[in-house]
């Protein structure tokens, strides 16, 4: 098995989840005053992109349409927000490349792709 093939499901799933992102980015930016919800700093057009969209329940699956799982966090407040949640998670693993959680959409113990990878090992 070739490893592109591995490589094209990575950059798929990661081109799914940013389409995703932009369209609830934009839904939420519709929705709640360009504030940062920690912090309370305020964002105008010229500096939008340090606003991001954060899912109160860590599943970026769940985007109820009154947006009642969403928060407007600042970069940096969006940081340490997840930087809490890895620590309250007991035993996260850390891995190269981003959070498993972020590319599986699930609990951050359930990496598919790393599965892939040993799976992958075994044929060599
Ligand atoms: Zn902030
Ligand atoms: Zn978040």
């Amino acid at each position: 098995m070739p490893t592109e093939k591995l490589d094209r499901i990575v950059a798929e799933a990661r081109l799914n989840r940013e389409k995703r992102e932009q369209d609830y980015r934009e839904r939420a930016l519709k929705i709640y005053p360009w504030v940062c919800g920690r912090c309370t700093r305020e964002f105008t057009r010229a500096n939008l992109q340090q606003l991001t969209v954060h899912h109160r329940d860590h599943n970026h699956d769940n985007n109820p349409v009154d947006g009642s799982n969403w928060e407007l966090l600042c970069v940096y407040c969006h940081d340490n927000e997840h930087s809490r949640h890895l620590e309250a998670a007991a035993g996260g693993s850390s891995s190269p490349g981003g959070s498993p959680a972020d590319l599986a959409g699930g609990p951050a113990t359930h990496n598919p792709f790393a599965n892939l990878k040993s799976l992958l090992k075994r044929d060599n």
